[in-house]
């Protein structure tokens, strides 16, 4: 068993830190977050230097990588801003992976040169406001009309649709049987008459923002239905799987930047005639943090591993979801109570990460669902 990543990996985490100093520093972020715009510039300087290719086979003008080098990406950019973090694996899941996975000839000829070149932005519509965890409730409908579908209805959440150039949108075409049976996914260009997009103001992540999306009789071209009429449910599971290990590995980048603030802030703010972090209140705190970060990486390669190896499993993909998740919000909290009365200033960058790490165990899937997977495999 060999934990280390090889000289080519180290140099594309090495190369991409170099980038991302450059174009993603942490004044940078901050300005994002507080003006609430889209980090586009940092965006767009990884699409100049090729990233959006990384995992893409090579006729497609990808570098055919790996999960593992897919996590590096990740994790790296979330260490520099999770919401860039956050916008690169939308692109990356649902026009890279998906299309990958279920697309048409077509569909890859067309979209996937353009994935790979960073000239496409994605977004994924699933959640509504009566289908949360339960997901699979979903009552927005696509109709056959010719050949177009007409779709209807209201879908709640879909984060950065105001800046995507596609929706993977996920529909209900037949009514009867099993709530997972009658699902399909169409990739839906969000410039087509009959959508409405509403903002919605979040505590967190706010550079992108999430949407409340309004689809009036929207005709959808048949040639845009991703994988087969009906059966996208399954299609679904497994986009979900391959975004949790880019979710994990971008807020565990995250995770660490908060921690090594909150490392340098100990060592430097003096109480009682010393450094705060030579209290055994503080570094015992900060002990804790640096286990939970540990334990993270290591869930984090392991599924990227596991992915690669296609030994994935639900129970893997659950118990990386909940354990980073829950990770990231305890380490922001404790960096936060850290820095005292400075942790809780907006001037200081520990607020947000407090405040975006709260999202970690609510989106893609709650922490208590993670646990109900988690159980449900133990025969529970
Ligand atoms: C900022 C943000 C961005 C998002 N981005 C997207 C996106 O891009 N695309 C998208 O499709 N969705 C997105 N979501 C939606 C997100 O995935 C859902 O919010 C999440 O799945 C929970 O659904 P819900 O909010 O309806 O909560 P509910 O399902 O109503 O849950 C409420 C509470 O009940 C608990 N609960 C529910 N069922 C059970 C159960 N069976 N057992 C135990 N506890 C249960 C939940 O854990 C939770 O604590 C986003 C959400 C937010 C807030």
């Amino acid at each position: 068993m060999d934990f280390s990543f090889d000289s080519e990996q180290e140099g594309l985490r090495n190369h991409l830190r170099e980038l991302l100093d450059e174009v993603c520093p942490p004044e940078y972020a901050e300005a994002c977050d507080n003006e609430g715009r889209p980090p586009r510039e940092a965006y767009d300087a990884l699409a100049r230097q090729g990233w959006f290719g990384l995992i893409l086979p090579s006729e497609y003008g990808g570098a055919g990588a790996t999960p593992v080098e897919l996590a590096i990406m990740l994790e790296e950019i979330g260490r520099h801003f999770e919401e860039l973090g956050m916008w690169v694996f939308r692109t990356l899941t649902y026009g890279g992976y998906a299309v990958m996975k279920h697309g048409s000839r077509e569909q890859k000829e067309t979209l996937l040169p353009r994935v790979a070149r960073g000239e496409l932005s994605f977004c994924f519509g699933l959640t509504e406001p009566h289908a949360g965890s339960d997901a699979a409730s979903i009552a927005t409908r696509a109709e056959r009309d010719g050949d177009h579908f007409v779709v209807n209805g209201q879908k709640v959440f879909t984060s950065g649709m105001d800046i995507s150039d596609y929706c993977l949108l996920v529909t209900r075409t037949t009514t009867s049987g099993k709530k997972q049976q009658g699902i399909t996914c169409f990739l839906v260009d969000t410039q087509l008459p009959g959508i409405e997009v509403r903002k919605i103001e979040t505590l967190g992540q706010r550079a992108i923002k999430t949407t409340q999306v309004f689809y009036s009789d929207v005709r959808v071209p048949a040639s845009m239905v991703l994988g087969t009429v009906d059966q996208g449910w399954d299609a679904v599971d497994a986009y979900l799987w391959y975004e949790r290990l880019c979710l994990s590995a971008a807020r565990t980048g995250a995770a660490s930047a908060a921690f090594d603030y909150a490392l340098e802030y100990a060592k430097n703010r003096e109480q009682f005639g010393r450094p705060i972090g030579k209290f055994q209140a503080i570094s015992h705190k900060l002990a804790d943090m640096k286990v939970m970060l540990d334990v993270s990486r290591v869930l984090v390669y392991r599924y990227a591993w596991l992915l690669s190896q296609g030994q994935a499993t639900r129970h893997d993909a659950a118990v990386l979801k909940l354990y980073t998740g829950e990770a990231y919000k305890n380490v922001s909290d404790m960096g936060l109570q850290i820095l005292g009365g400075y942790g809780y200033c907006m001037e200081y960058p520990m607020q947000r990460f407090f405040r975006d790490s709260r999202l970690a165990t609510i989106g893609a899937g709650t922490s208590e669902i993670q646990k109900n997977i988690i159980a449900r495999g133990l025969g529970l």
